[in-house]
């Protein structure tokens, strides 16, 4: 079972994607809770580069860096966790560069979408959860550190993403949109109810 977690920045995928790996241990599951960018050696080290505020990436190198921290993250972390049978959830996948290179930045998602085939060699997450969050709340709950290089990007920017994700489950059913304001616990409770299908009790 393949589980990601997308949403605009300080949606609270992190947080839900911990208590989520929790239900399932609880059940009795073997867990693997990863994260993109990152998730390897060498695609930890991609994240260093792209989010160092330092540097300015041109759009098309940003994505080969995403799309390159996502084929060793699929080849060297999550395929083998699945065919171990195990439960894998990315906190962010596939669907963010969609969402951020595409609606953000006005990439050609055609061509992003082929970019994605290749790097995960077709892996497609069996569900989705979209945390649905004002872009302004993701903010305050983000502010408390230093933005990283794409948080810099702007308010307008993180609008057009989070538009992108509203778009994007609205045309696939594998991605269900959460609504992410609030406690924890209250969407804690939303995400179990859209995994029931896949029963972490
Ligand atoms: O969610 P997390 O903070 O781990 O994401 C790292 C950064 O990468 C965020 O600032 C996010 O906006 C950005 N990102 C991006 N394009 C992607 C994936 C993440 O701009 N495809
Ligand atoms: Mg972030």
């Amino acid at each position: 079972l393949f589980i990601t977690f997308e949403g605009v920045d300080g949606a609270g995928k992190t947080t839900q994607a911990a208590l989520v790996a929790e239900a399932f241990r609880r059940s009795g599951r073997k867990v693997l809770q990863t994260r993109e960018p990152g998730g390897t050696p060498v695609s930890e080290a991609v994240r260093r580069l792209l989010l160092d505020p330092q540097y300015q990436v041109d759009p098309l190198a940003e994505v080969l860096l995403y799309e390159a921290a996502r084929a060793q993250l699929v080849a060297e972390v999550i395929r083998p966790a699945l065919e171990a049978g195990e439960v894998v959830i990315c906190d962010r996948f596939i669907d963010s560069t969609l969402a951020y290179q595409g609606y953000g930045r006005g990439m050609d998602c055609a061509m992003l979408e082929l970019l994605n085939d290749r790097a995960t060699a077709g892996l497609r997450p069996q569900v989705t959860l979209v945390l649905d969050v004002n872009p302004r709340e993701g903010q305050a709950r983000t502010g408390q550190r230093p933005a990283d290089r794409m948080e810099l990007a702007g308010y307008d920017f993180q609008v057009r993403v989070q538009q992108g994700f509203r778009e994007l489950a609205a045309k696939d059913r594998r991605l269900q949109l959460i609504e992410a304001g609030g406690a924890i616990a209250q969407v804690h409770r939303r995400v179990i109810e859209a995994l029931r299908p896949w029963a972490p009790e």
